[in-house]
């Protein structure tokens, strides 16, 4: 039996991250499952005061120190759309001086004109979708922007005055070989982000780029080919001084992104528009999914909570091995024993010893994390908590 039990260190300040869902697209890639529709000017507009009105309803005094528009293509906002919605959560919430305020964006959109627009709108962190910079690739993906559209994007943020810039790449692209991968990763590399996300290409059953790559005989490479993508690309951005914190992300020192911290370490947020999930102490609660749907609701001055439940005391503590595990740094089994009233290796240990042997997974005195071979086997792996 799992008890609420005695919190090791004082309890800090709660001090949230706000999320804001924009759900637009100018065009849906065809490996996309995330909850987005193509861009409707008129959709966007009654979306924009929806959001502005769930925001300023939610207002409290609680400290805010991370913002983060994501999509979608948070891009497709103008820069006072964008001013509009920082400056509805500053009257709605104690916004602190430094706040780290992300927003996505896909290189296509990045003019000078936008971009110096986000800065002065208070924007101080990019996150730029580029995926890979090889047009093959980018084609397949249907994306839009070219690889050289993807290099001037970069440097026009620059030159607009962003100094926390993360770019995004795909691995195991179709068709994508190792040579091929690290072409991207040293161009990255080369440009100097202060941070960088590598995802890796997951498939779901009906993405239209499985039938594309069925119509043009594309294939990804062996898993074995995945494995040493991964490790290859992981090296070269240590070499070049950039430390992993993340299973899918690096950083400068002190460039790890806040607000995404924020998810893997028992943090507390706040989730605004459609689809959008928020979570605040024991509750976990998400917005309806459809643009319209959601829309409609704020307009009838409905909730927009589509489902909503307090989780366990087993939930939370399987949650917190779930997300620690993800982090480089692991998780400390003697804080979660002080905070759950159990020792998760007398609970599991017996489950996990033989990844431990197999070198997936490290113990060290309390503290518990998987090593880079174990986070390509994370899902694996984690089943044990299921
Ligand atoms: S731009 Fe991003 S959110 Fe939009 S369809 Fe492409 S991958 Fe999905």
């Amino acid at each position: 039996m799992i008890s609420g039990g005695p919190v090791a260190a004082p309890v800090a300040e709660a001090v949230l991250g706000l999320y804001l869902h924009i759900p637009f697209c100018d065009a849906i890639c065809n490996y996309c499952n995330f909850n987005r529709g193509l861009l409707d000017a008129e959709l966007k507009a009654r979306y924009l005061v929806a959001l502005e009105g769930e925001i300023a309803r939610a207002s409290e005094a609680t400290p805010v120190d991370t913002i983060f528009f994501g999509g979608g293509t948070p891009s497709v906002l103008t820069p006072t759309e964008v001013e509009t919605l920082l400056s509805v959560c500053r009257d709605a919430f104690d916004l602190r001086p430094g706040a780290e305020i992300t927003l996505e964006m896909n290189p296509e959109g990045a003019s000078n004109d936008r971009l110096h627009g986000y800065r002065a709108a208070g924007i101080n962190r990019l996150s730029l979708g580029i995926q890979s910079f090889r047009d093959e690739e980018l084609q397949r993906l249907g994306r839009l922007h070219s690889a050289g559209r993807a290099v001037e994007a970069f440097w026009t943020a620059r030159a607009a005055g962003f100094d926390n810039i993360s770019l995004d790449l795909m691995v195991w692209l179709p068709e994508q070989t190792v040579i091929a991968w690290m072409e991207s990763v040293e161009q990255l590399i080369s440009m100097g982000p202060d941070h960088a996300s590598l995802y890796l290409l997951e498939l779901y059953p009906n993405a239209p780029l499985r039938e594309e790559m069925a119509r043009g005989s594309w294939e990804q490479a062996p898993d074995e080919a995945a494995v040493e993508m991964y490790h290859c690309g992981l090296a070269a951005l240590e070499d070049a001084g950039y430390r992993q914190y993340e299973i899918s992300n690096v950083a400068r020192p002190d460039h790890r992104s806040r607000h995404n911290l924020k998810y893997w370490s028992g943090g507390e947020w706040l989730g605004f528009g459609c689809g959008a999930h928020s979570t605040r102490g024991r509750r976990r609660w998400k917005n309806v999914s459809d643009i319209g749907d959601y829309a409609a609701r704020m307009e009838a001055g409905e909730a927009v909570v589509g489902s909503s439940r307090e989780l366990s005391d087993e939930e939370r503590l399987t949650d917190t091995m779930f997300l620690g595990l993800r982090l480089v740094e692991g998780i400390d089994l003697g804080l979660i024993e002080a905070r759950f009233g159990q020792d998760p290796w007398d609970r599991w240990g017996s489950k996990l010893e033989p990844f431990v042997a197999a070198g997936l997974l490290v113990r060290e005195q309390r503290r518990l994390r998987l090593t880079r071979e174990g986070m390509l086997l994370a899902n694996e792996i984690m089943q044990v908590f299921v």
